[in-house]
């Protein structure tokens, strides 16, 4: 049993079973043992990879959509180009290097990333030498003033609460312990409060952290000025079911078997997300699918140019990772993923969204 598994069965012999969130929150973030308070998980050598890290091409789309964005907010002469959970740095550096070329950007933004880990800081301060980063430990404390952010598999790693429908009503998941003195998922009585009902075995999600997230960065965008933009996967419409994945070496595992050893994340319900977005102020723009996204912000002629100065293996990976970003179903990324942005209400319909709507009251 590994040390955080020690512990957390400690937690659960002194305190009793935990909610699925503590259990999230301590197998990724517990200072010492957390996942990803202690390594580095990208790439091929690591657990996943995302897609900053498959290609440049992503960060540099995002970057052109952010200087639309700052151009829409009238081009205020200081903002914060904020990233929440920047990982290696790699989607910040490519947005930074293609908006060089934006006059006034450069001038005007401040670089701000939110990040727990101090190892993933510690590698973001290496990729973003010289960009005068400025590091947060909460959303809360990174806003202030008219803002760009940023966030690609950031919701997804926010601790969430699940609820199953039993024949005696709605009951909260809980992480205990088996008869064998191993973690096991056990039920205790929830009440059934607002919850509508359901069919016996239905599990309902309860994304309390990603939903106050969104709400926060929302009403501060509709007082302050700017947008958001959030990479996720997960559905566009609201359903229920059992998200909680952890993944380790490219490959799912049990997600109680070696807590702070593999990823753990959720999906991520872009229907309540933007519900929340809207009822705190914002416009909403999309969800659109990461296919429809980027492709509208052009993928296509981004890879057609950088191929153009490739070599034939550089031009393979070009168009390799052109694929995975798009492709959907199991093979790439491209219908899995989705994109939502949000907005100060008075700002016009932004680029890769065919769906645009606006807070009632305003
Ligand atoms: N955006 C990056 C990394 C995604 S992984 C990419 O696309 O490659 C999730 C990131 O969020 C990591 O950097 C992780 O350390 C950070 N993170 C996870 N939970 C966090 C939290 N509660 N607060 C701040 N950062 C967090």
């Amino acid at each position: 049993m590994n040390a955080l598994k020690a512990e957390i069965v400690r937690v659960i012999q002194n305190e009793g079973p935990l909610p699925v969130s503590r259990y999230m929150a301590l197998a990724l973030g517990h200072p010492r043992h957390g996942y990803y308070m202690t390594r580095d998980p990208f790439g091929r050598e690591g657990d996943f990879t995302t897609a900053p890290e498959i290609s440049q091409m992503f960060g540099e789309l995002l970057g052109l959509w952010a200087a639309h964005l700052w151009q829409a907010m009238g081009a205020p002469s200081r903002f914060r180009l904020v990233e929440l959970g920047p990982g290696r740095g790699t989607l910040m550096a490519d947005v930074l290097r293609a908006t060089r070329i934006v006059p006034g950007f450069h001038g005007a933004l401040s670089v701000h990333l939110v990040e727990t880990s101090p190892v993933l800081r510690a590698r973001q301060a290496e990729t973003l030498s010289g960009a005068g980063a400025v590091w947060h430990d909460t959303v809360v404390s990174v806003l202030d003033g008219p803002a760009i952010v940023l966030a690609n598999e950031f919701l997804d790693a926010l601790p969430l609460d699940q609820f199953v429908m039993t024949a005696e009503g709605w009951c909260e998941r809980l992480v205990g312990l088996g008869e064998d003195g191993e973690l096991a998922f056990g039920l205790a009585p929830a009440g059934d409060g607002a919850k509508a009902r359901a069919p016996v075995g239905t599990v309902l999600e309860q994304p309390s952290a990603a939903l106050d997230v969104v709400a926060g960065i929302a009403r501060h965008l509709s007082r302050e000025g700017g947008g958001a933009a959030f990479i996720d996967y997960g559905p566009i419409r609201s359903g229920f079911g059992d998200t909680l994945q952890a993944m380790r070496r490219h490959a799912f595992v049990d997600p109680l078997a070696e807590p702070g050893e593999a990823d753990l994340t959720v999906h991520v319900d872009f229907e309540r997300m933007g519900q929340a977005g809207l009822r705190a102020g914002a416009a909403l723009h999309g969800p659109a699918t990461q296919r429809d996204f980027l492709l509208a912000l052009g993928l296509a002629q981004r890879a057609q140019i950088l191929s153009r100065s490739a070599d034939a293996a550089q031009r393979k990976a070009i168009f390799e990772a052109f694929d995975r970003l798009i492709e959907p179903g199991e093979a790439g990324m491209g219908d899995l993923f989705k994109v939502m942005a949000l907005s100060h209400p008075a700002l016009p319909p932004l680029p890769g969204f065919d769906l645009h709507r606006v807070p009632e009251q305003v």
